[in-house]
C-alpha cells in the first residue's frame, strides 16, 4: 500500500512538475470503490484521509466503519432513492448529472437545513454511454444548479474517453476548462473553481490541462474485481 501510494505520489508531483503547478493545488481522492472496509483502513494507516466512492450503499457501511476525520466523496451516478445515504455524509458530490437529482439534493438538503456541496458532471467524453450534462448547455445549467438552496457548487467533474489516443483525452480535459472560463465569463463571481478530472490511466495529462482534484483507484489499490 505504502509503495503504491509513493508512486503515485512520484506521478502527482512530476505532471506538477512538468506544468509548473505546486502540488498543493491538486487534491488527491482514493477511490476505494468495490475494496473491503479492511483496505481502506491500511490506506488511512498509511496517511490517505480523502475516499471517493460510487456507490450509496457502500459509502454508508465504509462512513460507519471507518474514521470520523475520513473525508468522503461520491463519484459515482446517484439515483434520487439514495439520495438520504449520501447527502450529509459525502463532502463532495462530484456527479451532478441532470437538474433532476439538482433539484432533489436541494430539497433533501433545504429539509435537513444542511448544505451539500457539489459538481456539476459535464460529458466532454463525446460518448453517449457517460452521464452529465452536454458541453453546449453546462455553463447554463451550472448558473440554474448554483441558484438553488442547499447547495454550494464548487465546479466541474469529467471524465475522458476510455482510449489510449493521448490527444483525445487531452482535449476532452480541455473541454471541461473551456466551459470553466465560460461560466467564470458570464459569472465572475460563481465559484468554478474546482476541476475533477484525471484517473490511473490519465491523470498527469489532468494536471497538465489544469485539473484541482484527480480520482484514483487502481494506481493505488489494484485493478477490481467488477
Ligand atoms: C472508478 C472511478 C475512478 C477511478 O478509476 P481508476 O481508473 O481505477 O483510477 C475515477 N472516477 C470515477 C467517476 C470512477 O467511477
Amino acid at each position: 500500500m505504502r509503495a503504491a501510494i509513493e508512486r503515485v505520489e512520484a506521478r502527482i508531483e512530476a505532471a506538477c512538475r512538468r506544468a509548473g503547478r505546486k502540488r498543493e493545488e491538486v487534491t488527491l481522492v482514493a477511490v476505494s470503490k468495490t475494496f473491503p472496509v479492511e483496505t481502506v483502513a491500511q490506506a488511512y494507516a498509511a496517511g490517505l484521509r480523502i475516499f471517493g466512492e460510487n456507490r450509496p450503499q457502500e459509502l454508508k457501511n465504509k462512513v460507519l466503519a471507518l474514521p470520523d476525520d475520513i473525508e468522503w466523496h461520491f463519484i459515482g451516478h446517484l439515483q434520487t432513492n439514495k439520495i438520504k445515504y449520501v447527502a450529509g455524509k459525502a463532502q463532495l458530490i462530484h456527479s451532478v448529472d441532470s437538474m433532476h437529482l439538482a433539484q432533489a439534493l436541494s430539497d433533501y438538503a433545504v429539509s435537513k437545513q444542511l448544505t451539500e456541496t457539489i459538481l456539476v458532471q459535464v460529458n466532454v467524453s463525446e460518448e453517449i454511454s457517460k452521464h452529465g450534462f452536454e458541453p453546449d448547455e453546462a455553463p447554463e445549467r451550472f448558473l440554474e444548479i448554483a441558484a438553488l438552496p442547499g447547495l454550494q457548487v464548487k465546479g466541474l467533474m469529467g471524465m475522458a474517453p476510455f482510449s489510449d489516443d493521448e490527444a483525445r483525452v487531452r482535449s476532452a480535459f480541455r473541454k471541461l476548462r473551456t466551459i470553466q472560463n465560460a461560466i467564470v465569463q458570464q459569472v465572475p463571481q460563481a465559484d468554478s473553481s474546482a476541476l475533477s478530472m484525471g484517473m490511473s490511466g490519465d491523470f498527469e495529462i489532468a494536471i497538465e490541462e489544469g485539473s484541482t482534484i484527480i480520482r484514483v483507484g487502481t494506481a493505488l489499490f489494484g485493478s477490481r474485481g467488477r
